[in-house]
């Protein structure tokens, strides 16, 4: 079983994670880099980085791959989702245990993580039902009309270091019982989870080449952009590059969706129950170290007294926060993935400082007993930010909660408006009218009422506005559907024997 997660070891002796291709393990590199465990600071194993050519070959073996997947029943390729899906769950505490090793997740979150990715799975099982063409008898005469869904070939999938089980099951699963075949490029900074996905992936009973993995960086990901046989693109991560491959693919001729970063309000309303508020916020602000695409990095208290209420309620529950390393299930959170990005969050709570804001909570320089070089950041609470400031106007991705204090909720809903970023919000209210309003009009693709992280479960689907999605359909569930398919209409008659057809020039009307 761990003959393809540990296949090589290079001269320290630490693992080296390759690709996947055509079911065999390949080691191919440009170079090696590291992979570090974020809890301690060490290098916990290596990564090979793939060349064009290494690219190249998984492209060629999904292309070679795709006439025989596609011929294929989709309740066959449905039957493979059900094996794999158990797989998963078989083997759940070795996935979760390598997200926190190379992530920092800790047990409890990795688990939530992958659960969420199983409910893909699970979606993905419906394959028949949800590829069930749409048909119109007598559309004229003795002339019936369907549309079907007809797979798209070789789909590439670029993710982020976040999620490295979950958002990868965002995709291939339900690319796959599409019927396409699937370039997977995870990210380099934790490789392990996704390998062994893809590992239980093969052992599930898919054929070679339908499904293949390769790791790497820049080079990678722009000979997947560019390679004539790829059809289309799903892209998840930061948003500068999401519109760089947005760019890239579509001038390629390529379908794409590519998901990008976040900045995600809750409103807090006068009449809120505060104390269900301060628990959500804290969990949805902090949990995995605020390195969510959905995590709630800002409070918007409408009301003075509601913001020092809040920022009390914080403060006190703040106290009892635990950061610390993976593999202590009575941590609230662990490290951030690696020290840039530590100094990167660190940076961003000094510019609020120097800017203005007050730092309520300072979690810059946290105490982790017997890790003294893991990459901690501590929960941190910063009060009077202000929209032109820099730690309010770029994602921080990290455990960092700021309060900014409005005089109305209309006020609240203009600043998100404003914001570059779409991707979700809440509002913490009893009003129902208040909430209704707000659903109705706030510009963001997620909308939660009295719930701090409306990430929509696998039926429904994923995605946000503005510059956190660039293109037209979301992620999995029914837009899933339909961005690994294309629609084919079929018109058909079969005239009775001896009857003539006569010319027509007009416009057909079938009528
Ligand atoms: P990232 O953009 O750095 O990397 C994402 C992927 O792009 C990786 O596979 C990486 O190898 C590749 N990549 C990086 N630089 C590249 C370049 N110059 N050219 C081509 N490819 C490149 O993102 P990350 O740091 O891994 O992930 C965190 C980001 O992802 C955050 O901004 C977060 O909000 C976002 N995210 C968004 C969602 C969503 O659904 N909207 C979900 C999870 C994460």
């Amino acid at each position: 079983m761990n003959a393809l997660l540990n296949p090589t070891s290079s001269a320290t002796g630490l693992p080296v994670r390759g690709h996947l291709i055509n079911g065999q393990h390949v080691t191919d590199a440009v170079r090696l880099q590291d992979v570090w465990n974020p809890s301690t600071g060490a290098v916990g194993g290596r990564v090979a980085i793939a060349g064009k050519a290494t690219v190249e070959a998984a492209i060629a073996a999904a292309e070679a791959a795709f006439p025989a997947w596609r011929a294929t029943p989709p309740a066959k390729r449905a039957r493979v989702m059900f094996r794999f899906r158990e797989l998963l769950e078989e083997n759940s505490d070795r996935i979760c245990e390598l997200i926190g090793r190379e992530h920092g997740k800790i047990a409890h979150d990795a688990a939530g993580e992958l659960q969420r990715g199983i409910e893909n799975v699970e979606f993905a099982c419906a394959a028949p039902q949800l590829l069930k063409s749409e048909y119109a008898r007598n559309v004229g005469p003795g002339i019936d009309s369907w549309s079907e869904f007809q797979p798209l070939g070789v789909v590439a999938g670029i993710t982020p270091f976040n999620f490295p089980a979950m958002v990868p099951l965002w995709m291939f699963p339900l690319a796959l019982v599409c019927g396409n075949t699937f370039v997977l490029k995870p990210s380099e900074r934790d490789p392990g989870a996704t390998l062994l996905v893809a590992e239980l992936l093969q052992q599930a009973g898919l054929p070679d080449g339908v499904f293949n993995l390769v790791n790497g960086d820049k080079e990678a990901v722009d000979t997947l952009l560019t390679d004539v046989r790829v059809q289309a693109v799903s892209f998840v991560g930061s948003t500068p590059i999401a519109e760089y491959v947005y760019a890239t693919a579509t001038a390629h001729g390529k379908r794409c969706q590519a998901l990008g970063g976040a900045k995600n309000h809750a409103i807090v309303m006068p009449d809120a129950d505060l104390d269900n508020a301060v628990s959500s916020l804290i969990g949805a602000a902090f949990g995995s170290s605020g390195e969510r695409c959905m995590a709630l990095s800002v409070a918007v208290a409408v009301g003075d007294e509601t913001a020092d209420k809040l920022i009390a309620g914080l403060t006190r529950a703040m106290q009892g926060l635990k950061v610390g390393a993976f593999d202590n299930s009575k941590n609230d959170f662990g490290p951030v993935i690696t020290a840039q990005h530590r100094d990167k969050v660190v940076g961003f709570i000094d510019s609020a400082e120097k800017q203005g804001a007050q730092i309520v909570v300072d979690g810059r320089r946290p105490q982790v007993e017997g890790h003294p070089d893991g990459f901690y950041v501590g929960g941190t609470l910063i009060d009077h930010v202000g929209a032109q400031m820099d730690s309010y106007r770029n994602e921080i991705f990290g455990p960092v909660l700021q309060v900014l204090r409005v005089k109305t909720m209309q006020e609240a809903m203009d600043l998100i408006d404003a914001h570059e970023y779409g991707n979700g919000t809440c509002i913490y209210t009893r009003d129902g009218e208040a909430a209704r309003y707000f659903s109705d009009h706030i510009k963001v693709g997620m909308v939660g009422i009295n719930v701090p992280l409306p990430v929509p479960v696998a039926y429904h689907s994923f995605g946000g506005w503005k510059r956190s999605l660039f293109g037209d359909l979301s992620a999995y569930g029914p837009d899933g559907v339909r961005f690994y398919t294309r629609r084919k209409t079929i018109t058909q008659r079969w005239p009775s024997a001896g009857v003539r057809e006569g010319v027509q020039f007009s416009m057909p009307t079938f009528g």
